[in-house]
């Protein structure tokens, strides 16, 4: 733990502390670990009671060691001492401790003080967490997968493989001929990688990605039918004006939803989407803080909430969010790409098991050492997540495992956020 000047003092225990569970925090500290070359953080708070410990999520993977910074020398030295049963009571005091909150390194920070203390919770209670949540609304969850190809054919082809597999649900994104574009290969081969002339290495371009992305869905329809859901991402890549004429075109292919059709700096423009178009509406997975999402649910504009749950502090904000979202008729769809870790898959689980107004669940597959690392590693089978009775979250942390796939930098994967348009303007990743 660290002890500079500036550590914060333990905090104030409430007036009903002595009269809690008798269980006390003894230790909290962030762990880095990287066993798909993707750094994952995990907080582990352990407890008076020999053996007993929670593990939470905390990976924000591009900031990761300013992550681990604020949990070990901010948060931790204010937990020591504390009852670990008193979540709420810790999350709100946590929260306003910095004054400044709700940015994304001290949010995740407190992720994984939060999920760590659900984790323990449903280990005391011999339950699992999303049996602490009210118990099951649905006995397997529904997830998607990517289907990604250079061309739609190749697209297509990914999308009969994953429905004979099992899934209803698949996200397309497709390659754009001669520029980069977000989540698929360059279009035509290894020689049509190469930029056009005139336009920059990283180039994204968008009048092709308006015209390209329409058409991939009109062959997959053609192709496929109807009995397959299908989505795609915009990555909040268009200007406003395409934003509105992408999600009218596509109406006619009847997306499951259609994510980040806008940047958050956009959102003013959310209620002109909404009067054209019947194309539902994912957004949210740059939000930090769920207020964020009033003006979007109270109007009824977006279909699904998607958050990362890390990024707005935890389960315990995504709980309460999703409920509030339940009253708007407004569903889940929580961010679970491959820099959540195992533990924040096994929590957005436990919340997609028992919210009433689930929507759908991003999938990751795990490759065989991140596996391995984190036991209890949430799997797919047949395109659905199943339930485990494992008391608390389900996943542990082999940490002499882990030790052999150290953090890896920020910049390994982040090619994506490093686009630019034609002209060499920066554009959003
Ligand atoms: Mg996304």
């Amino acid at each position: 733990m660290n002890t500079s000047v500036d550590a914060p003092q333990p905090l104030a225990a409430p007036p009903w502390h002595e009269a809690g569970s008798g269980t006390r925090i003894t230790g909290v500290r962030a762990i880095l670990t990287a066993p798909e070359n993707i750094t994952l953080v995990v907080v582990r708070i352990d407890t008076s009671e020999p053996g007993l410990y929670g593990l939470g999520c905390a990976t924000f993977t591009q900031r990761a060691q300013a992550v681990a910074e604020a949990v070990d020398s901010y948060l931790a030295p204010q937990l020591i001492g504390r009852d670990p049963a008193d979540i709420t009571d810790i999350a709100s005091s946590l929260l306003v401790s910095s004054y400044w909150r709700f940015g994304p390194v001290l949010n995740n920070a407190l992720s994984g003080v939060d999920m760590a203390l659900w984790d323990l919770k449903g280990k005391q209670a011999g339950l699992p967490v999303w049996q602490l949540l009210g118990g099951r609304c649905r006995g397997a969850v529904p997830v998607y997968a990517h289907a990604s190809g250079r061309d739609a054919v190749e697209v297509e082809d990914a999308v009969r493989g994953y429905v004979e597999a099992g899934y209803r649900h698949v996200r397309c994104q497709v390659g754009i001929p001669g520029a980069l574009t977000y989540g698929a290969p360059a279009a035509g081969g290894a020689s049509a990688a190469a930029p056009r002339p005139g336009l920059p290495a990283n180039a994204w371009e968008p009048d092709s990605y308006l015209r390209v992305v329409p058409e991939l869905f009109g062959h997959l329809r053609n192709t496929l039918g109807e009995d397959v859901h299908l989505l795609h991402d915009v990555h909040e890549r268009l200007h406003p004006t395409q934003a509105v004429r992408l999600a009218k075109e596509l109406e006619p292919f009847h997306l499951f939803f259609l994510e980040d059709l806008l940047a958050p700096e956009d959102l003013g423009w959310l209620p002109t989407v909404r009067a054209q178009t019947a194309t539902p509406l994912a957004i949210g997975e740059l939000f930090t803080n769920p207020a964020e999402y009033v003006p979007l649910v109270k109007d009824r504009l977006i279909d699904f909430v998607r958050c990362h749950v890390s990024a707005i502090g935890g389960l315990t904000p995504a709980w309460r969010l999703a409920s509030a979202a339940e009253l708007f008729g407004v569903r889940t769809a929580w961010h679970g790409p491959g820099d959540v870790s195992p533990i924040g898959h096994a929590a957005n689980l436990a919340l997609d098991l028992a919210a009433p107004n689930f929507g759908i669940q991003e999938q990751h597959v795990f490759n065989d050492a991140a596996a391995e690392v984190f036991p209890g590693c949430p799997e797919v089978r047949d395109g659905h997540l199943w339930p485990s009775d494992a008391p608390g979250l389900g996943v542990d942390l082999d940490e002499k495992l882990a030790e052999r796939f150290p953090p890896v930098g920020p910049l390994v994967k982040d090619a994506w956020t490093r686009t630019r348009l034609p002209d060499g303007t920066v554009q959003r990743p």
